[in-house]
């Protein structure tokens, strides 16, 4: 697998910045107000990581046409569909989406043209139809456990775990290369994100348990500044898994030890072990209030 990065390039690294109004959400890019960055860099044998700001996807160019996934948002997906223009002529023939999310999957109308078919999780019906976008055409393809996606000579295969993020996240598993593509649900060397917005914070570990029992070596995730490589070590899913262990242990021994009070366990409760990783300071009481929620409420 080493000989992937031997031939891994940086293709390009252009800045822009731009400002959207609240308003714009989500038609438009998620409100951000920083400079979003853009690159693509190549992994294997017509495999492509973009990254747009913190955002991430893969696309994949195979001798039939391009399989893309999470279009991101309008301005993104523009700049995912010149970037593929970079590489080949082929029509992008699949669109994966990982879950409902809106500030990962909007804008792939651009990709109706080329002729693609959209794909995701039974779920995501329901939860795309509950709220229309203009920008973000429903899966054509559904399915409810399992899926395999050809497309000339190469595999995507798609799995569901049930509710962890959301309920209609897939992982995608390229079983050649044994590199899998995990959204939200595994940020390498960063701590959970805010307040923990949809996740679930028992299925969060059950899932990542199950997961780190698939056959994979590499893992793209889906998050993470310019700075994140494009592609780390299977070893990332299981560090996500302990940091949340660790977490929720913490919470429940300082509450078990008579704390219930969320504002004092947002102060007192430290993970020192995960002091280098990213939000650490910013995000780790708004973690702690979540899993007080999580014990304090059932939820
Ligand atoms: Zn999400």
């Amino acid at each position: 697998m080493k000989r992937l990065f031997i031939h891994s390039i940086f293709v390009i690294g252009l800045l822009f910045s731009s400002i959207a109004t609240a308003s714009d959400f989500p038609t438009k890019e998620p409100v951000g107000g920083k400079t979003f960055g853009t690159s693509t860099t190549k992994i294997s044998d017509g495999l492509y990581v973009f990254r747009w700001w913190v955002y991430r996807n893969f696309f994949l160019v195979t001798d039939e046409g391009v399989i893309a996934t999470d279009p991101m948002n309008p301005k993104a997906a523009k700049l995912l569909l010149s970037e593929i223009r970079k590489v080949t002529e082929k029509p992008v023939k699949y669109v994966i989406y990982s879950h409902n999310h809106h500030d990962h999957i909007s804008g792939g109308n651009i990709f109706i043209k080329e002729g693609a078919k959209f794909i995701g999780h039974k779920n995501l019906l329901k939860e795309l139809g509950d709220h229309v976008s203009p920008v973000t055409p429903l899966p054509d393809i559904s399915f409810e456990d399992s899926y395999t996606l050809t497309l000339g000579g190469r595999t995507i295969e798609l799995k569901y775990f049930g509710p962890n993020h959301g309920e209609s996240l897939v992982v995608m598993r390229l079983p050649k290369e044994k590199i899998l593509f995990v959204v939200d649900i595994v940020t390498p060397r960063r701590v959970a994100f805010r307040g923990m917005p949809d996740f679930w914070p028992d299925e969060w570990i059950r899932s990542l348990k199950e997961i780190e029992q698939m056959d994979f070596d590499y893992v793209i995730s889906a998050h993470g500044p310019e700075t994140q490589p494009a592609i780390d070590p299977a070893s990332v899913v299981k560090e996500q898994r302990v940091y949340l262990e660790d977490l929720m242990s913490a919470v429940k021994t300082a509450m078990d030890s008579g704390t219930h009070s969320p504002d004092v366990l947002r102060k007192t409760v430290k993970l020192p072990k995960y002091k280098n990783w990213q939000y650490y300071e910013e995000w780790l009481p708004m973690n702690i209030e979540r899993i007080w929620a999580y014990y304090h409420m059932g939820w």
